[in-house]
């Protein structure tokens, strides 16, 4: 088998839903670029990465002007090899960041050709430990509604059946999240999982007071309390609280993850494979996990037909966050939700082919 030809697609994919806020980011819309790998036996192979901003044109062209001739002619079964190569084209300009979320994509596209040649669903083919996969759900807890609308609607989550919800935090005052995290609690009761986000901007002080305090509330987690670059300053949290740190979204290689789980600054492995290269990367990510006993629960948003396989085929991987509900349909063969549980696919191949309406309708370049 033999590529034969590179296509790809921009996109910005508007949400369906109020304006979502976190402590960094109103967001409106999500920007994608889709690849399509064709070959000379009929069988395509589709790829995704995504971004919160207006800059993923800039993935575009890495993959248009560096990725797409080197592809062009070489047997998808040497995935490994080809992405070997990809990543060295690039390496002297990015590490990680633009070069990286176009590799992942041509990595999901290869994956996906795989997949269809073995006929079979990625959670099959790597062999599942479960059938079907625990959500969480983060569409209750955004930062712009008031304390009265973020008890409403996290309390509709948890009567729509799920028993893990996730609320954001990083408001300019930390006693304001401390009155809504107090607020939620009694509303939703302790028999419920509750989680917090702060998206990165505490610092270690306001870490380690206002973690202490919402100790109080049996929090799950405290998710991305400060830059996910500061290790130093993690791995001293975890000394100082009694609440789980969780990492992983702005995580963006496995070295970065060994770091974070070898000094103990991280409890709650929070792997992406679309900021990692890819299923590859992950898979490694999970397994060094594993083996420290630590529990990986995917970061997603618009990516949990890829993570729900992900975590079916993972016995360290407890529940998949679900959110973005409004756009869930931008997938072909759309996998739901119902009393909690995400259900699995049974397309053979990656799955992640965004709808030809979607592709049409969406396209900005
Ligand atoms: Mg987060």
């Amino acid at each position: 088998m033999k590529i034969t030809n590179v296509e790809t697609y921009l996109l910005d994919v508007p949400l369906r839903q109020k304006a979502i806020t976190d402590s960094q980011t109103k967001l409106e819309s999500v920007e994608f670029v889709a690849v399509r790998l064709d070959t000379d036996e009929g069988i395509s192979g589709w790829g995704f990465n995504w971004n919160y901003t207006k800059g993923t044109r800039a993935v575009q062209a890495i993959i248009d002007d560096t990725y797409a001739p080197k592809l062009i002619g070489k047997d998808p079964v040497f995935y490994k090899n080809i992405l070997k190569e990809l990543h060295y084209t690039n390496h002297f300009i990015g590490q990680v960041g633009v070069t990286r979320v176009g590799l992942c994509a041509i990595e999901f596209a290869l994956w996906d050709i795989k997949l269809k040649v073995a006929n079979m669903p990625l959670w099959k083919y790597l062999g599942p430990v479960k059938d079907k996969v625990k959500a969480y759900n983060t569409d209750g807890g955004w930062l712009e509604v008031t304390t009265d609308e973020l008890v409403r609607d996290m309390t509709a989550l948890v009567e729509r059946g799920f028993d893990a919800v996730k609320m954001k935090l990083g408001l300019p005052d930390p006693r304001e999240d401390y009155e809504r995290v107090k607020a939620v609690r009694k509303a939703i009761g302790d028999d419920i999982k509750l989680m917090v986000d702060v998206n990165t901007v505490w610092d270690l002080k306001t870490s380690i007071v206002w973690g202490k305090k919402l100790e109080e509330f049996d929090v799950y987690w405290l998710e991305e309390p400060m830059n996910p670059f500061d290790k130093k300053s993690h791995i001293e949290l975890a000394r100082r609280i009694n609440i789980p740190i969780a990492v992983g979204e702005t995580i963006y290689t496995k070295y970065d993850f060994r770091d974070y789980i070898e000094k103990g600054g991280v409890a709650i492995v929070q792997a992406d494979a679309t900021k990692l290269s890819g299923i590859d990367e992950w898979l490694d990510v999970a397994a060094l996990a594993r083996s420290y006993n630590l529990e990986v629960i995917p970061h997603t948003n618009v990516q949990q037909k890829l993570h729900v396989q992900l975590a079916a085929a993972s016995s360290n991987v407890p529940m998949v966050e679900y959110c973005y509900e409004s756009i869930a349909d931008i997938w072909e063969d759309p996998i739901k939700v119902e009393n909690g549980y995400y259900t699995l696919p049974e397309e053979p191949g990656l799955g992640c082919k965004l709808t030809d309406k979607i592709l049409k309708e969406c396209r900005i370049g």
